[in-house]
């Protein structure tokens, strides 16, 4: 009889410690996660010297949990802000984590619609709501409404003007939403279109990783080049260019 209740209670034992060891093990991974999700997110300090050139890099149609989080960790990696210019479909509980961190960055987040369809199809309450879907959800996580408006397929009319109290943005483009497109012909079209005062339009749309891996040559050579980068907000301002929903401009350099 003791002979066979002593392996079980042995057993036994083994097993609770076991257990023990591994809830502790997962609890304390758990506590390291969340102290590194609280502590990660350290804002990108940079001075801006107005009289060297600025560049402002901008991103369309997030957010996702993977090419927007890519990125974000290239901005980390250089130490550069950029604006990102949300489809309000996109806005997930998931994806608002990612909204949070690119805010919690110094990245400025603002507004491409919330279904990405074409605007000026739309009546003018149908494109206000557009944009009040987005505006509303991003001070929903970041306590800020969005400041610049992005159509989508840069399709503009004037009762978009007349419907969006926000100045609307182009941007040189390198066609990065056409997977056709290599890594290299991002890198040239893009470097070649900036001057001072530019504003970048690429995308990070989930799985478009020849941008992410594109980024990782644009932003140093620019960097090279003496190109300060700045959000889209900071680019007004410096430059000096009034903030304003009132005028019927289409944004790609604000000198
Ligand atoms: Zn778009």
């Amino acid at each position: 009889m003791r002979k066979t209740i002593m392996p079980l209670i042995i057993t036994a034992v083994l097993t609770l410690t076991a257990c023990s060891s591994a809830d502790s093990g997962s609890e304390s991974a758990l506590a390291a996660s969340q102290t590194e999700t609280e502590s990660s997110v350290t804002a990108i300090t940079y001075e801006i010297d107005p009289n060297k050139p600025l560049v402002a890099l901008t991103f369309d149609d997030g957010p996702n949990i993977t090419t927007t989080v890519q990125v974000l960790d290239i901005l980390e990696k250089y130490q550069v802000p950029a604006s990102f210019f949300l489809v309000g479909n996109n806005i997930t509980p998931a994806s608002s984590e990612v909204v949070k961190r690119a805010y919690d960055m110094g990245c400025e987040i603002d507004n491409h619609s919330k279904t990405h369809s074409y605007m000026n199809k739309k009546t003018q309450e149908e494109i206000s709501a557009e944009v009040t879907f987005v505006s509303d959800k991003v001070k929903e996580i970041t306590g800020e409404p969005t400041k610049f408006f992005r159509p989508p397929f840069i399709a503009v009319n004037s009762d978009m003007y007349e419907a969006i109290d926000m100045p609307f943005i182009c941007g040189v483009g390198c066609n990065d939403w056409d997977q056709n497109v290599t890594v290299q012909q991002r890198i040239d079209n893009t470097l070649s279109q900036v001057n001072d005062g530019t504003i970048i339009l690429l995308h990070d749309s989930a799985g478009n990783s020849q941008t992410v891996e594109a980024l990782d040559t644009i932003i140093p050579s620019l960097i090279d080049e003496g190109y300060q980068f700045v959000t889209v907000s900071e680019l007004f301002e410096t430059k000096g260019v009034e903030i304003s929903g009132d005028d019927s401009n289409l944004y790609t350099l604000v000198q």
